[in-house]
């Protein structure tokens, strides 16, 4: 509890280099096993109302988890970047993480939600759990399996 797992340091690197350094945001989603993050998927997104957040491409993400799920590799959360050196979620960041809690089957008790911070490519994670009907977000902290 309270570390979000990665198999390898090649998965957050992954993260920090396959994200674009450029406006608007990108991101993409992580998928694992027992707990562990061991892929993710990234996602240009597409052009939303906002140019500098984040629009997933759903259509294409939740291909992604249908195929991730055959091979037995759970949906375990999203990330994205953040210009600017912003580390804190924004209320919209927020308010779409609680949204997706909220359309997530209940047995899925938690996800993660990493922001790529620019310029550095630092990696921040964030956890959302279920606290009786209502959705936690609290930062956590990351842990490589594999050392680094
Ligand atoms: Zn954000």
């Amino acid at each position: 509890m309270g570390e979000m797992n990665i198999c390898s340091e090649a998965v957050i690197d992954s993260i920090r280099q396959g994200v674009s350094n450029i406006p608007p945001e990108s991101g993409g989603i992580l998928g694992g096993r027992n707990d562990v993050v061991t892929n993710i998927c990234l996602d240009k997104g597409i052009l939303g109302k906002h140019p500098c957040s984040y629009t997933p491409d759903t259509r294409f993400l939740n291909q992604k988890i249908n195929q991730w799920a055959e091979t037995g590799i759970q949906f375990m959360g999203m990330f994205h970047v953040h210009f600017g050196g912003t580390e804190s979620l924004s209320e919209g960041d927020k308010e779409y993480i609680v949204r997706i809690m909220e359309v997530m089957p209940k047995k899925i008790g938690c996800l993660y939600f990493p922001v790529v911070v620019m310029p550095e490519r630092k990696v921040v994670a964030y956890k959302a759990v279920r606290n009786n009907e209502k959705v936690v977000i609290k930062r956590d902290c990351i842990k490589c399996q594999g050392g680094t």
